[in-house]
C-alpha cells in the first residue's frame, strides 16, 4: 500500500512538469490515458492481494448467509423462530402455512435441521429452509412477508443398483461373511428376515456356502444417501441353492419370489428370532432336562437372553395367553384352519396382546425368560399343524401369495432383467447400473397455492 501511494506521488509530480513542459492538449489526453491505466492496475493489485478485498469477491459471487439449525430435545417452532427475531404473528403465520401446504406439525428432535437464508449478512431473512428427511425438504418463502409460502419439495433419487457376493468363511456365521462381503448391516438384516422362512442360520450354515445379494443403492447429487431394497438374493443353503427376486404386481404390492414365480415368503418363519442360536431341536424322543425321564420334545429351543423381543412367526389371532406348569408363560397363536403358533417360557406379555388379539407376522407379542420347566432363559417354539405338533424346520409352509396368471409372465421377464443386470456387475462390479437406463424423475409435489 505504501509503495502504491508512493508511486501515486511521483507520478502526479511528474504530470505537473510535463504539462509545463508540453502544454500540448493532444499529449496530455495521452499522458492522462496513461496514468489512468496504472492506476486502474494498482487498485486491481490492491483489491487481489489485500485479504478483506478477497472476502469481497467471495461474497460478491455467493452473497447468500446460511445459518444452521439443528432441532433438539425440547424445542419448539416458535422458540425456533423465535430465536430468528420472529414476531408472534409472523410465527403464527408460518406455523398454520407449513400445516396447510406441507403437513409439517411436528419437529423431530436431532433428525431435522432449519437453514435461514439472508440475502447477506445482516439482512432480514429471505427463506427459511426445513430439511426433515433424506428425500424432501420445505421451502419458506419470506421475502414477501406476511403471505409465508410454504413449498414441500421432493429431492430427486437416483436409484443404482450394487451387487455383493462372498462365502462362509471357515468357523464364522453369514453375518461376518457378509459383512467381509460389504454387505451393509442394513441389508443383511433384510436378508435374514428373508431367508429365516427357508432357512436356519444356526445349523444349516457351512464352510463354503456361496451368497450373494443385489440390491438398490439411492443417490441424490451423485452422493449416496441410503441403501434400498433387496432386489435378489441367492443362498447355496444345505437342501439346495435358495433364491429369492424382489417384484412389483400389477396392484403396486411387492412381494418375493423364487426362480419359478412361485411366493418365497412363507405364512410362518421357521425361527421367529432371527439369528438366534438352536439349543434344542425338535425330537421324537429325548432325556428331559428337568423331569430327568424320557420324553419328546415337541419343539425347538432358541438361545435368548432374558427381555428378548419375541416376534410373532406369523399373522393370526391369539387363542391362548397363559400359564402352565411346563410352558409357565405362554401364547399360542391360530394363523388359519391348519397352522398353530406356541412359545413358552416368556418372562412377560407384550402390551395389548390378550386372547382374541390379531397380530401380524413380526409383531412382538411377549419377552423370553425362564418361566415353567426351563433350565435357563431361552425361547420354546412348536408349530402344530391340523393339531399335529410337526418340526418347524422341516415342515412345508405355505407360500403368502403365489402369482396369478397375468402376473407370472412380468415375473419371468423382470427376472430376466435382474439375472442380466447380475451378470453386468459381477464383471464390472464398480460400474453405474440401474434398473431402468434413465433415472426415475419423481415429480415435484407441486401444492396449488390458495
Ligand atoms: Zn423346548
Amino acid at each position: 500500500m505504501k509503495k502504491a501511494k508512493n508511486i501515486m506521488k511521483k507520478m502526479t509530480a511528474g504530470l505537473v512538469k510535463s504539462c509545463k513542459k508540453l502544454g500540448n492538449v493532444h499529449v496530455l489526453s495521452r499522458v492522462i490515458l496513461v496514468i489512468a491505466l496504472v492506476m486502474v492496475a494498482i487498485a486491481a493489485g490492491v483489491v487481489l492481494f489485500s485479504k478483506p478485498a478477497r472476502q469481497a469477491v467471495i461474497e460478491a459471487v455467493s452473497p447468500e448467509h446460511h445459518m444452521l439449525v439443528e432441532v433438539k430435545s425440547g424445542d419448539t417452532l416458535s422458540k425456533i423462530l423465535g430465536n430468528q427475531g420472529f414476531s408472534i404473528n409472523d410465527i403464527h403465520a408460518i406455523s398454520a402455512n407449513l400445516k396447510k401446504d406441507a403437513d409439517f406439525t411436528t419437529l423431530r428432535a436431532g433428525r431435522d435441521k432449519f437453514d435461514f437464508v439472508r440475502p447477506k449478512e445482516g439482512e432480514p431473512i429471505s427463506k427459511i429452509i426445513i430439511e426433515n428427511g433424506p428425500w424432501n425438504r420445505i421451502e419458506i418463502d419470506c421475502e414477501t412477508r406476511d403471505t409465508w409460502q410454504c413449498q414441500k419439495i421432493e429431492i430427486e433419487r437416483d436409484t443404482r443398483i450394487a451387487y455383493k457376493e462372498g462365502e462362509i468363511a471357515k468357523g464364522s456365521s453369514f453375518y461376518l461373511s457378509a459383512m467381509d462381503a460389504g454387505i451393509p448391516e442394513g441389508i443383511i438384516l433384510d436378508v435374514y428376515d428373508l431367508l429365516a422362512f427357508e432357512m436356519d442360520f444356526e445349523r444349516d450354515i457351512r464352510a463354503g456356502q456361496k451368497f450373494y445379494v443385489l440390491y438398490e443403492e439411492n443417490f441424490a447429487s451423485e452422493k449416496k444417501v441410503d441403501n434400498g431394497h433387496v432386489l435378489a438374493v441367492s443362498f447355496d443353503a444345505l437342501r439346495g441353492n435358495v433364491q429369492m427376486y424382489r417384484y412389483v404386481k400389477e396392484n403396486g404390492h411387492a412381494g418375493y419370489y423364487d426362480g419359478n414365480g412361485n411366493g418365497a415368503i412363507k405364512s410362518l418363519k421357521r425361527t421367529p428370532i432371527n439369528n438366534a442360536k438352536i439349543t434344542s431341536k425338535f425330537t421324537g424322543k429325548r432325556k428331559h432336562p428337568v423331569l430327568g425321564y424320557t420324553r419328546a420334545h415337541k419343539g425347538v429351543d432358541f438361545r435368548a437372553p432374558t427381555g428378548t423381543p419375541i416376534p410373532a412367526a406369523g399373522a393370526g389371532r391369539v387363542i391362548a395367553r397363559s400359564f402352565n406348569r411346563g410352558h409357565g408363560n405362554f401364547v399360542k397363536i391360530r394363523h388359519n384352519g391348519s397352522f398353530e403358533t406356541l412359545y413358552a417360557h416368556m418372562s412377560k406379555f407384550a402390551k395389548g396382546v390378550n386372547v382374541g388379539t390379531m397380530v401380524r407376522q413380526g409383531q412382538i407379542i411377549g419377552y423370553s425368560g425362564s418361566t415353567g420347566l426351563s433350565t435357563g432363559p431361552h425361547l420354546h417354539y412348536e408349530i402344530i399343524k391340523n393339531g399335529v405338533h410337526v418340526n418347524p424346520m422341516t415342515v412345508k409352509l405355505p407360500a403368502i401369495d403365489n402369482l396369478d396368471a397375468k402376473n407370472k409372465p412380468l415375473f419371468m421377464e423382470h427376472k430376466k432383467l435382474l439375472d442380466e443386470k447380475i451378470s453386468l456387475l459381477k464383471s464390472n462390479p464398480k460400474q453405474v447400473v440401474r434398473l431402468r437406463d434413465e433415472i426415475e424423475q419423481i415429480p415435484e409435489n407441486k401444492k396449488e397455492k390458495k
